[in-house]
């Protein structure tokens, strides 16, 4: 949990295109940008909420 449990939830919140990364919404079943359909959710960190890579 990073300082703001909202941004945290919002970020998990997402899912991301296994080909290019884009971001997508929760209920979406293929990616915005390719259309690629496999999608991942994003992962949630337990320490660095600060990203980083
Ligand atoms: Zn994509």
């Amino acid at each position: 949990m990073g300082k703001f449990p909202v941004a945290d939830k919002a970020l998990t919140n997402v899912l991301i295109c296994k080909k290019c990364k884009a971001r997508n919404p929760k209920s979406a079943k293929i990616c915005r940008k390719c259309m690629y359909p496999n999608l991942r959710v994003k992962k949630a960190r337990k320490k660095d909420a600060k990203g980083g890579k």
